[in-house]
């Protein structure tokens, strides 16, 4: 039977109670397929271990991983180390030499969850967002000389290579292509931003010609929020930059319901690394040890996960049991209005797992 190396990186927050949740749920799903076995190792960065060590991982942490077949991943955020170090020296730190390009957020309103749109009736919202995931805006290029006299000058440069933008907008439409609709919607400020925006533009239409069967259309990022809110329904595939998707993605995480239920996967498409999976929440301090985090996130970045592995009847059987707990209002945790707590979420999941026709 084959067997899966599985990377846990909860993190900072309730990173530690949502992976266990997780780690839980995707054991759940092997065992009742039978198909596969799950071998998690867990790895305790963050910011506990740069309180110990001085950094968020440890200097061969990538080498640790980098044979593992997929990483889960909580999150990195501490109460008092700048956002900065834990982004940088944990998250990005696996991000970019692991070339996750492709960061894919799906946003759906599952059953029995009430979005704050007004009229998204069932799947009327059923959208991908791609972002670009290695470049762009956060690139990490730019400096600061004559910190704190009034001569200070600070920069963030854009860097866009053509390599890179043809690679994320080919992944774009393909993955458009494999949906019903076959609909791709480019997003780009190419009327203030001119230069590089304008190339986006350019290989947008060029690698449109590889595939003729998916209609696609452009928007300016501005307009973009508007569209998302008033025309949710003419939205499916979306491609856009590393930061204008970081804030459209948050956007349609906050049409989902709540932010705990949206997942991301961080992909490396040729699979010469691993790719890792996490929600798209952060360490949210404020209900941490609780026992009141919501785990979905991290559950549908499970189902991501098995998708990535190919096995795609796992990864059928774990979203179907997730559509059928948050059906019950019984099972929603407070961000969803609800009073249900981590653990019972999680018992109801591997119920359904259980009880599931295979
Ligand atoms: P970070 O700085 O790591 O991004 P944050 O606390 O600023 O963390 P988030 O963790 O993304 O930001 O979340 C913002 C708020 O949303 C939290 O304070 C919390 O109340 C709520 N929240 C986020 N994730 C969940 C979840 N899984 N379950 C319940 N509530 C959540």
């Amino acid at each position: 039977m084959k067997t899966y190396r599985i990377a846990a990186i909860p993190g900072d927050g309730i990173g530690a109670e949502v992976i266990s949740a997780g780690t839980e749920v995707l054991k759940a799903v092997a065992k009742r397929l039978d198909q596969f076995e799950l071998r998690i190792d867990e790895f305790d960065w963050g910011g506990e271990y740069y309180k110990i060590h001085g950094r968020m991982m440890p200097e061969d942490g990538r080498e640790q991983i980098r044979n593992h077949d997929a990483i889960l991943f909580g999150s990195a955020g501490y109460p008092d180390i700048p956002d900065h170090i834990t982004l940088w020296g944990l998250r990005l730190a696996i991000c970019q030499p692991f070339d996750q390009y492709a960061n894919v957020r799906p946003t759906r309103v599952l059953p029995g969850i009430t979005s704050p749109l007004r009229n998204v009736n069932d799947g009327e919202l059923d959208w991908v967002i791609v972002r670009e995931n290695s470049e762009g805006e956060y690139a990490g290029v730019g400096g600061r000389v004559h910190q704190g006299s009034p001569l200070e000058v600070a920069t963030d440069v854009a860097m866009f290579t053509r390599s890179g933008v043809e690679r994320i907008m080919r992944f774009a439409f393909k993955l458009a292509q494999s949906r019903p609709r076959r609909l791709l919607t480019v997003v780009t400020k190419s009327n203030a931003q001119r230069h590089a925006m304008v190339m986006w533009d350019e290989i947008a239409n060029e690698i449109a010609q590889e595939f003729p069967d998916v209609t696609w259309d452009k928007m300016l990022v501005d307009a973009m929020t508007t569209r998302m809110v008033m025309k949710p329904a003419s939205i499916d595939t979306v491609v856009a930059t590393n930061l204008h998707a970081d804030i459209l993605s948050d956007l349609a995480a906050a049409f989902s319901g709540s932010l705990g239920i949206a997942p991301t996967a961080n992909l490396n498409p040729e699979r010469k690394f691993p790719s890792m999976f996490e929600p798209i929440h952060g360490s949210a301090f404020d209900i941490m040890g609780k026992g009141i985090a919501n785990p979905i996130g991290t559950f549908w970045s499970g189902v991501l996960l098995l998708e990535h592995l190919g096995e795609q009847q796992a990864a059928g059987r774990l979203m179907d049991a997730i559509e059928r707990v948050t059906a019950d209002p019984r099972y929603h945790t407070p961000d969803l209005g609800g009073s249900a707590r981590t653990d019972e979420v999680t018992a109801a999941v591997i119920e359904e797992i259980r009880g599931a026709n295979v």
